[in-house]
């Protein structure tokens, strides 16, 4: 089995003709065309999926690397942006100002 194309967990299991992560749920067809997996999926803690512009809220404290302080639970991120990659969310902090998130560490709004 592929990796998963979302967290490359290796658990991957297939279920009738689709390919199904176990770590983040993500879900896919193997066999669809490969234009389709061009499209961004981003997924917040409950497996709801985001979209540009969304507003979402930090479940959890977050140490961010050369801060003073925690973004604490509870934040609320307008307008955020998604990206490829590990940190999936560009957006912009009150106090804190342009920042990448992962998507697990946020509810959507
Ligand atoms: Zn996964």
């Amino acid at each position: 089995m592929p990796n998963c194309p979302k967290c490359q967990s290796e658990y991957v299991y297939e279920d009738r003709d689709l390919y199904i992560c176990p770590e983040c749920a993500y879900e896919w067809n193997p066999n669809e065309t490969v234009e389709d997996s061009d499209e961004l999926v981003v997924l917040d803690s409950n497996g709801t999926r985001l979209a540009d512009g969304d507003s979402v809220t930090v479940i959890k404290d977050l140490k961010v690397k050369g801060a003073p302080k925690d973004i604490k639970q509870g934040t609320r991120v307008k307008n955020i942006r998604l990206v490829e990659g590990d940190h999936n969310i560009d957006c912009k902090v009150d106090g804190f100002g342009a920042m990448k998130l992962k998507s697990e560490f946020v509810k959507k709004l």
